[in-house]
């Protein structure tokens, strides 16, 4: 049975209650781990508050060695890691192996950070004073993680936070855990000190987190809905908060668009993951001069795609996390169906007896999807993409930012007018230019809108997990 991290103990639940977690592929036990509450959230928190005193104070070269040391160690064990998370999470071992990596990478990136924190001198008017303006780490904070991305979603919070001298108290997603445990395991095996990041399991302890008056921010990735309660629970205890939530991003793709490049980004925009991801190509606006011959290529990179078991070589899209969101998926299609859709590839189930047992589904395509179609309105969390006509830019813009999100968005084409006129028109935290839809390290990824605020990645990231106080040195 899986254990929850909680300084140096690795400790069931204070109440004893426990749960299993299951694989989506097959729906079998894949371990069972503690049922956490209120009390072991507080005890984590004793334990992060206890490690800030000593983390916060070393030298700050000195904690980007260790951080390397153990990114590098926790690199060692990616071939460990993958399946545990493709077990949990259904994603391939493809996807897991880039995941887990992913995970290292960013602990070693915000490594680099931790002995550049700057702050500034000022001159006061007063010749015999002067100011300072320095950055010091806040404290505990909380991480919530959802069960999309487990563990980079993870990482986005935890490596700017312990970088910059904070202490965590991580909470995955309570159907993804186990992948979390080993990443964590494995730094402190590679030499992070216990107590630095602990690890609390169960649906009770977010709300734990949030209200626990020793935590002084809260990072959360999941729903907007749960951003909002999240945010006002929070509000009580004033907290910090940095809230990164669901989006319906819009790409757009113009006649003169490199169309071989623009396919495989959607492509990969919207299928990656099994379409459970935040950043993705969730709405697709083609002007009509491409539609069709797009629309071709798409269907044929879709058709690529069989769905199967994530441990299984051939797979290239594993199932859906579970039943509520392949229902949840398969209700917005069958809505743009009923209203006039027209399915170009998918719009059901794979047939035979390997899916029987799993949350499968088909990569979908639906082609001239109504106005008015939930699936323009909502964030579709699956592999199911919606495709309308437009006949130039003006529309385009005005469609994409048709909606009450404002995550990430996309553009294709070749005409440097009409990209810049998207970067500055499209309501999102993200645009990509005729680019795949990556969330690199170095830029500061957010949202706007009901997708959220507050950066992940970047030294902005960094920056937030620190505060700035103000110094005034007199008598000189
Ligand atoms: P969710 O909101 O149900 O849960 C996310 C996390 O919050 C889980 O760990 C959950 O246990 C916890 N939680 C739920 N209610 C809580 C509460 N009241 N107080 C404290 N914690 C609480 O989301 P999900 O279904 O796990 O994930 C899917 C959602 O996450 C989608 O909407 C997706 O767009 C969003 N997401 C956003 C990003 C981003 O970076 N913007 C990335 C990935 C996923």
């Amino acid at each position: 049975m899986a254990t929850m991290i909680i300084e140096g103990d690795r400790t069931k639940a204070a109440s004893g209650k426990t749960y299993e977690v299951r694989n989506p592929a097959t729906g079998e036990v894949v371990d069972e781990v503690p049922a956490g509450g209120a009390a072991d959230v507080d005890r984590a928190a004793q334990a992060a508050a206890k490690a800030f005193t000593t983390w916060s104070k070393m030298p700050a070269n000195k904690r980007a060695e260790i951080l390397h040391k153990a990114a590098q160690h926790m690199l060692g064990k990616v071939e460990h890691i993958a399946p545990i998370l493709t077990k949990e999470q259904g994603k391939t071992l493809l996807e897991s192996r880039i995941e887990a990596q992913r995970f290292g990478e960013n602990i070693a990136w915000f490594a680099d950070l931790a002995d550049k924190v700057h702050g500034q001198h000022v001159r006061l008017p007063d010749l015999t004073t002067y100011g300072l303006v320095v950055r010091r780490p806040i404290g505990v904070c909380g991480a919530i993680v959802p069960w999309n991305f487990p563990l980079t979603l993870a990482a986005n919070k935890v490596a700017p936070a312990i970088a910059a001298g904070n202490t965590v108290v991580l909470k995955p997603a309570s159907t993804t855990p186990l992948s979390t445990l080993a990443c964590i395991e494995a730094l402190i095996e590679g030499g992070l000190p216990e107590g630095v990041v602990n690890v609390v399991l169960g649906q009770a302890t977010g709300e734990a987190i949030v209200s626990h008056p020793l935590i002084r921010k809260i990072a959360l990735t999941g729903s907007t809905p749960t951003g909002k309660k999240v945010m006002a629970r929070a509000a009580e205890g004033l907290k910090k908060v940095t809230l990164e939530l669901g989006g319906s991003d819009p790409c757009i793709v113009l006649d003169d668009a490199d169309l071989e490049g623009a396919a495989r980004a959607i492509s990969v925009g919207r299928f990656f993951n099994c379409g459970q991801a935040c950043l993705a190509v969730k709405r697709l606006y083609v002007q009509e001069g491409v539609h069709d011959a797009l629309l071709e290529k798409l269907v044929a990179r879709a058709a690529k795609l069989k769905p199967g078991n994530g441990l299984d070589k051939d797979s290239r899209m594993g199932p859906m996390h579970s039943e509520t969101q392949r229902a949840e998926v398969e209700a917005q299609v069958k809505d743009a169906v009923d209203r006039g859709a027209r399915v170009l590839y998918g719009g059901g189930r794979p047939k035979g007896a390997e899916y029987d047992r799993g949350w499968f589904i088909q990569p979908t395509i639906l082609e001239d999807v109504p106005d008015g179609s939930r699936m323009w309105a909502e964030e579709v969390f699956g592999p199911a993409l919606p495709v309308r006509r437009i006949k130039d830019l003006d529309e385009g813009l005005r469609l994409a930012n048709d909606s009450e999100y404002g995550l990430g968005s996309s553009i294709w084409t070749t005409n440097m007018a009409a990209a810049h006129r998207a970067v500055e028109e499209l309501e999102a935290g993200y645009t990509w230019v005729n680019a795949l839809q990556i969330a690199h390290d170095e830029l500061p990824f957010g949202g706007t809108k009901q997708s959220g605020f507050g950066k992940e990645h970047g030294l902005e990231a960094f920056l937030q997990y620190t505060e700035e106080k103000s110094v005034v040195y007199g008598g000189i």
